[in-house]
């Protein structure tokens, strides 16, 4: 029976960490200070080794950056503090933040300035969340609170009329419409954007990774397991029944676990590099994958512009 390779369109980059790498990448090309950037640009474990490569620093926290170096913040966005932080040690910053992460910032501080209490469906601990709750006025009347799921929905102890909420740009479509009714059941008079804050490159990936399980009997992800959204494809695949691997590469490739399948499906995270894609299709070829189709055209448009420091 003849093997095929099944790839999910959209998949791999998506417009904000193209940004977030080409702020990178042109920092280093422009400035002769040492580049640093606070947490991993994008949560990819490839791209953040060839960055290093490249001479770039990653840290964790601001103070570890020295006061000659041009200090990036990650796709991901920061609280306010941080940005603070880095205008009062005066060094060269660029903020390379998603712009669909700074609208639920502004959203959070336009909701507290009407005097709401907003509530923010995502993931504790994801850099994300923290940089959104961090964004929340810190001399505002009103209150942010983090809900992962139907039991913090249901221990919320919430007094004040208004109240809205804002999402993670990267959660499961499905489970965060669910986790929207529960709240909307819960205080009628919830405002919230038209339907989630969920980005594009999320709803696209999720929606294609839908139609490749349909087809295919097994399903590789490529995206690392820090990655929010890669991980969201990985379930959504095992959820509609079609065995799927979260990998970083080729390395991570379960050959017994794949090699009875006759249709194979890949996809990739919005973080995760078409090189890899290439890489992994190569390593298939002699296991008898040999012809490659794709599901559907990529129709994404999308791009951000540059900070206008870095501009050509
Ligand atoms: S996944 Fe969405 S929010 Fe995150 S960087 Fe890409 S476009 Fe922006």
């Amino acid at each position: 029976m003849p093997k095929e390779i099944v790839l999910a369109n959209p998949r791999g980059f998506c417009a904000g960490v193209d940004r977030a790498i080409d702020i990178v990448e042109k920092s280093l090309e422009k400035f002769d200070q040492p580049v640093f950037v606070r947490h991993q640009v994008v949560h990819n474990k490839k791209v953040v080794e060839d960055l290093e490569k490249k001479g770039v620093k990653f840290v964790k926290e601001i103070e570890e950056i020295p006061d000659n170096a041009v200090a990036i913040f990650s796709a991901h966005g920061v609280s306010k503090s941080v940005e603070d932080e880095a205008r009062d040690r005066k060094f060269m910053y660029f903020d390379a933040t998603c712009p669909l992460v700074t609208k639920v910032h502004l959203e959070v501080q336009r909701h507290a300035r009407k005097g709401r209490d907003i509530v923010l469906i995502g993931h504790k601990g994801h850099p994300e969340v923290i940089g959104t709750l961090g964004r929340h006025p810190e001399d505002s009347d009103t209150n942010i609170y983090l809900v992962e799921n139907y039991r913090d929905i249901k221990e919320l102890d919430i007094n004040l009329k208004e109240i809205a909420y804002v999402t993670q740009t990267t959660l499961s479509v499905d489970d965060t419409q669910d986790l929207i009714k529960a709240l909307l059941e819960k205080f009628p008079t919830i405002i919230g954007p038209s339907a989630d804050d969920i980005c594009y490159a999320t709803q696209n990936r999720q929606d294609a990774v839908k139609q490749l399980s349909l087809e295919c009997e097994v399903v590789l992800v490529i995206g690392s397991n820090t990655s929010s959204n890669s991980n969201r494809l990985k379930e959504l695949a095992e959820k509609c029944g079609t065995k799927s691997f979260l990998i970083d590469g080729k390395e991570d490739i379960d050959v017994e676990a794949i090699k009875n399948a006759t249709s194979l499906g890949i996809t990739a995270g919005a973080s995760a590099p078409e090189e890899i894609v290439q890489d992994v299709i190569s390593f298939l070829y002699p296991l008898g994958y040999q012809s490659v189709r794709n599901l559907s055209e990529n129709n994404e448009t999308m791009t951000f512009k540059l900070p206008k420091e870095l501009l050509d």
